[in-house]
Parts: C-alpha cells; structure tokens; sequence
C-alpha cells in the first residue's frame, strides 16, 4: 500500500533535504467531537484517500484511526477518534469513551470539529475534555457548505470563540474540500521538530484486513435502517491469493449481529441486501486493493456482543 504525497493541487510533495533524514515538523493530530461532525470524512479528504469510514450514522468510527500526511516540512499523525458519547452504559461505549480521552493529552494538538451553526451539550463536553488535555486545541467549524446567507457564519465564529483560547478558528467544508489547504500548515506550526515517526510512503497504519472489514461494515451501515445501530462486526476470517484463479484476492467476512431477527433483516428478502452489500462493498475492495476481489459474506448470530468485554477483545476492541 503505497501512496505519494500530495499536495491539493495533486502535485506530488517535491523531494528536500529533510527527507533524507533532518528534522521535520512531526507529532500527532487528534481528531475530536461529537459523532457526526465530519471528522472521518475530514480525515480522508486531508489525506486524498479513504482511511476512515463514514456514514451518516454516530458510531461509524469504533476504533482508533490513524492517517499519516507527509510533506517536505512536517508528518503529520492524524488519530480518528470514535465519539465521545453521553451514554456510558453499554461496554462498547466506555470503550469508545476510553479511546478517546486517553488520545487528547498524548497529542501535540488537538483539533476540535463542530458543526456550523451548531454547538450543542455535547460539543461542550468535548471541549471540558479538551480542556482538560491542555494541549493547543484548533476549531474547525465543519459543514459551512450549508450555511445560507454566509453573514450567519461570522455571528456563529464570534459566539464560539470566547469558548476556549482556541489557537484558530478554522471554517471548512471536509465534503467540498474548503478551506482545507491551509490546514495542515496550521498544525505543524503545534508541533515539535523530530524525524520521521512513521515512512514517508506511509498513509495508514491500519492493517489491510481491518481495512477490508470497515469497507463491508461502511457499506452495511449506508443500507441498513436505524434499527441496527450497534450490533454489527465484520470479522475477516480469511484473506488470501486464489487457488483458482490467480492474481484475485479472496476476502471471506463475517457479518456478526446480535439477534436471529437482525439476521434476516441484513439478509433481506431473497437475500437481496446482503448481494447489495456484497456487490457494493467488493467494488471499492477492487479499488482498495487494486485487483480484483473475490467476496464471500456470511451472516452469523452472536448475542450481546457489544456488550460483552470479553467479545469486545476477541474482536479486537483492544484498550
Ligand atoms: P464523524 O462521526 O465525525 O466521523 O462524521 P463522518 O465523517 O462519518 O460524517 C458524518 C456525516 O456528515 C456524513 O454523512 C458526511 O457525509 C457528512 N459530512 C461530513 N463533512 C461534511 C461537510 O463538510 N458538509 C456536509 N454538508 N456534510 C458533511
Ligand atoms: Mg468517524
């Protein structure tokens, strides 16, 4: 998995002495806020690939995500945190709970997303969090594609900004990618001089199977009605060259849910949302992996997994 760095122009990042080993701008990002405020999508229009999954659904992003950006003058360690959630009650929350807060102090920044026009209870609860990090904390005010007229914008930046000493407040639009282009400039000036942490052709350090499994779980999620909103995994239990035919990959998920009745529903009538699912998700796998993928997916029933800390470990909730 290779990817050149590039700049927004998708010219790529021009060779300097500092890759040869000097001294760079290099520390860690991370990505807080609510569920829903864009900071997957964020993630993966600063990086031009898709990294971190997203759907219009909280609770897309259950694990720590780390996404590289590399320039001549800074490597920046982008960490896509799931949300921090009001709801302490079931175990997949506290664990989420857990990997978010412990990232915010052991970041050199900390990068705060809201929404336009919106600052709710729970964009206050963040924001103590942050606070309690002590790290310089920068606003990125998401979503300003749908503010209409753009004068409610000022107001919204005037209300916000006594809110905390935010080192800048940064309008942008992750989906149009607005405002983007200064970014990671005003976050490398946060960070401290250092070689590399990570090779420069670098982009995730997510392993290639995770990958695989959030691509069949981003493609459920975008088809399934709210009445799943926690009780899927995708377990890759195989991953691997074709005997048959060589060159083709073949991936082998499971689909785990938490009921018979969640079972039928992902099935769909005459199986037609799991070929749906299937279909969808082995295309962007072919992109993904640049070949072509052969998908097999099953569904199985495993009560309470999300619940259960034990599950939790066994598929790879680690903490
Ligand atoms: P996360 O939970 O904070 O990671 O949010 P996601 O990145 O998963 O995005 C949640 C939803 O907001 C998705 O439907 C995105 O397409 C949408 N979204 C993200 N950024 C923008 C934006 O700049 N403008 C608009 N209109 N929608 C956005
Ligand atoms: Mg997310």
């Amino acid at each position: 998995m290779t990817s050149e760095p590039q700049d927004e122009t998708g010219a790529p990042a021009r060779a300097t002495p500092a890759e040869e080993g000097g001294d760079r701008h290099c520390g860690f990002a991370a990505l807080a806020g609510r569920p829903n405020v864009g900071k997957s999508t964020l993630l993966n229009a600063l990086l031009g690939r898709k990294v971190s999954i997203v759907s219009p659904k909280p609770q897309t992003t259950r694990t720590r995500i780390h996404g590289v950006l590399t320039r001549p003058d800074m490597q920046i360690v982008f960490v896509d945190l799931p949300g921090i959630h009001a709801n302490q009650t079931r175990a997949m929350n506290r664990y989420m709970n857990r990997t978010a807060l412990s990232s915010l102090a052991d970041s050199d920044v900390n990068l705060m997303v809201v929404e336009a026009l919106r600052w709710t209870d729970e964009d206050e609860r963040v924001l103590d969090e942050l606070k309690r990090a002590a790290r310089p904390i920068l606003l990125l005010v998401n979503k300003v594609d749908r503010v209409h007229p753009k004068e409610r914008l000022f107001q919204y930046l005037a209300d916000v900004a006594p809110k905390a000493a935010f080192a800048e407040l940064v309008p942008i639009s992750a989906t149009r990618r607005s405002g983007l282009n200064r970014l990671p400039e005003l976050i490398a000036r946060h960070l401290p001089l250092s070689p590399l942490l990570f090779p420069a052709d670098q982009v995730t350090d997510a392993p290639e199977r995770f990958m695989a499994a959030e691509i069949v779980r981003e493609k459920l999620m975008l088809r399934l009605q709210e009445e799943l909103p926690y009780g899927i995994f995708v377990e890759i239990e195989g991953m691997g060259e074709s005997e048959d035919e060589p060159g083709k990959l073949v991936v082998q998920a499971v689909i785990w849910v938490e009921r018979t009745g969640q079972k039928s529903i992902v099935i769909g009538k005459a199986g037609e949302r799991l070929k749906e699912i299937g279909r969808a998700a082995r295309l962007e796998l072919n992109r993904h992996f640049g070949r072509h993928v052969h998908l097999e997916l099953w569904v199985k029933v495993k009560e309470g997994w999300s619940d259960d800390e034990n599950a939790l470990r066994k598929f790879g909730y680690e903490s």
